[in-house]
């Protein structure tokens, strides 16, 4: 899958994409990330990509044009159409759901606002989806593109060190949408607090049921809306709800 991105400050993704676990994935073009800059489009002696915005007020508005450009440069380098979608508080809100949808594409144009963000024209006449990371305003729409192109490389296969580990991450279906359990690791004991023995006890079976009982009992105290969508959707077993039943 190729990922496109526009932005107007490429460098910014250098250190993300060779770095850490999902290096690979970008590096063997699984998920294969170009990145251009709507400012080698931009004409004038200033290659201006922003304007001041109409009706006043303060901030920057990016001009529609050097965006426009852009996406022509990217369809010819593509060959093939892709979906642009643009991050910003407007879109809908980035969870699993829309991380595998993506993980599962060919790939799409992500278009990184600044400033007080894009001229509406531009979002009109090229914007598919709109895309928001959460109830809170970035100054740029870099982080969310490496918040998306970061989770969707680690569903692809044989990017996670253990083939499978993905399916053990919280919000997973093949966890059943519930969140993880807690981890830890050596020292067996540290500041006075022991490592539950059940995980140094070698026993399998106990040790799944040990964490399928943090699972449910971490979802509920933090995420009850997690249990009920799990409910719902039939993935709680009768032995899951004897458990829930115990903790109230
Ligand atoms: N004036 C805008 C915010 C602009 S912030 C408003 O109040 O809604 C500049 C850019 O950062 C946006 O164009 C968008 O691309 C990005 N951005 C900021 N917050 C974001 C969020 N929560 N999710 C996704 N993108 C965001």
């Amino acid at each position: 899958m190729r990922f496109d991105v526009v932005t107007l400050f490429p460098e910014l993704f250098a250190p993300f994409l060779t770095t850490g676990i999902t290096r690979r994935a970008y590096s063997s073009g699984a998920v294969d990330v170009h990145l251009f800059n709507p400012r080698d489009v931009a004409t004038g002696n200033y290659r201006r990509v922003d304007d001041r915005t109409f009706g006043g007020g303060p901030g920057m508005v990016m001009m529609p044009e050097p965006l426009a450009k852009t996406l022509e440069v990217i369809a010819t380098e593509r060959g093939y159409t892709a979906k642009v979608v643009l991050f910003s508080p407007v879109g809908q809100r980035l969870n699993h759901d829309l991380v595998q949808k993506w993980a599962n594409s060919d790939g799409a144009i992500l278009i990184c606002g600044r400033y007080e963000g894009v001229d509406q024209r531009f979002v009109d006449a090229h914007v598919d989806e709109q895309i928001s990371i959460g109830d809170f305003v970035l100054s740029g729409g870099e982080l969310p593109a490496m918040a998306l192109l970061d989770a969707v490389a680690r569903l692809q296969p044989d990017i996670l060190g253990d083939a499978d580990s993905h399916h053990f991450d919280s919000f997973n279906p093949a966890l059943d949408g519930l969140l993880d359990c807690p981890h830890y690791t050596r020292p067996e004991e540290w500041a006075g607090q022991a490592v539950p023995e059940v995980l140094l006890s070698g026993h399998h079976v106990n040790i799944a049921r040990w964490r399928r009982e943090q699972q449910l009992r971490l979802t509920s105290r933090y995420r009850p809306d997690l249990i009920l969508a799990a409910r719902a959707a039939g993935r709680l077993s009768p032995k899951d709800e004897a458990l829930l039943k115990s903790l109230l």
